[in-house]
């Protein structure tokens, strides 16, 4: 008698249950479940958030879009936002679709104010055989920027740096980020990175785990040049290294020795040149998530 009552009971209990979630997916237009989301700072010309979609499940498919362009997300939902320092002001969108098993498609949108940016105005003085090459090496100069802008085009390849990044090297901040340079009295391209100066063969560390995407040999301007691929298009250089520990291909963990500080190619104290591309907006290094030295750059 008591078995048979018992299952009387627990027969009821699961009807119950089927009919409350067919009035749900029935009735409701607004799911139940609550995605969120969350970014490490707000977004800024010239600089890199994180982007963390909360409370889905580990069986989401997230995607999305930031400024009209797809955006590549981390295993773990996370997306890196970038606006480049000469992005147009205005009103930035950010849109994300979640697919969760079994439900209802969510759509989640966004809007941010970005506000202009003014940069510093930074003076350079140096030798006119550095600023005014002469023919064979404007050459040189040509082939070894492809050779560094070539990586920049790199897409998708194993991700690295949903645990953020680090700054490579400790030091005095002597060159920030967009500054407009004018060398020698003539206008230069804006300052893409930050120098970090630091005495010479100071060790220099990967800001994010990835993979080795150039070895530059005495490049005539940043001299010996390495850049990490940290994957989905994000990018970091290190310029003027004295000695490079690292090969093309090769992996490296986060915080793993690289090379370190000199003053190879066109540098007037040993430093390191530190840039960060996100999908080749040029953005500030110590802006990225995680780096959180941010007032040192303006
Ligand atoms: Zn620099």
């Amino acid at each position: 008698m008591h078995r048979v009552a018992g299952t009387t009971v627990w027969k009821k209990f699961s009807a119950f249950l089927v009919l409350s979630s067919s009035l749900i997916s029935g009735l409701l237009t607004v799911p139940l479940w609550a995605a969120e989301l969350r970014l490490s700072a707000p977004p800024r010309l010239g600089a890199a958030v994180m982007l963390e979609v909360r409370g889905v499940s580990e069986q989401a498919q997230v995607t999305g879009r930031w400024q009209q362009q797809e955006l590549p997300f981390t295993a773990d939902h996370r997306a890196l936002l970038p606006l480049d320092m000469e992005a147009p002001v205005g009103v930035a969108t950010l849109e994300v679709t979640i697919k969760e098993p079994g439900r209802v498609v969510e759509r989640l949108q966004g809007s941010y104010t970005v506000a202009p940016r003014i940069y510093k105005e930074e003076p350079i003085t140096l030798p006119k055989a550095k600023v005014e090459p002469d023919p064979e090496v404007l050459a040189r100069i040509e082939r070894e920027s492809r050779a560094i802008t070539a990586t920049y085009e790199r897409r998708g390849g194993r991700f690295g740096y949903d645990a953020g990044f680090q700054q490579p090297v400790q030091g005095r901040f002597s060159g920030v980020f967009g500054s407009r340079r004018v060398l020698n009295g003539k206008p230069r391209k804006p300052h893409n990175g930050v120098d970090i100066a630091a005495p010479q063969d100071t060790p220099v560390v990967a800001a994010a785990a990835g993979v080795v995407a150039l070895v530059g040999v005495d490049y005539f301007f940043t001299g010996n040049t390495l850049v990490l691929d940290h994957g989905h298009g994000v990018v970091t250089l290190y310029a003027h290294l004295a000695s490079m520990a690292v090969q093309e291909g090769q992996w490296v963990a986060a915080g793993q020795v690289v090379g370190a500080v000199g003053m190879s190619g066109r540098a007037t104290g040993p430093h390191l040149h530190w840039g960060a591309l996100v999908r080749q907006q040029r953005v500030d290094p110590l802006m990225l998530p995680g780096v959180g030295a941010s007032d040192h750059s303006r």
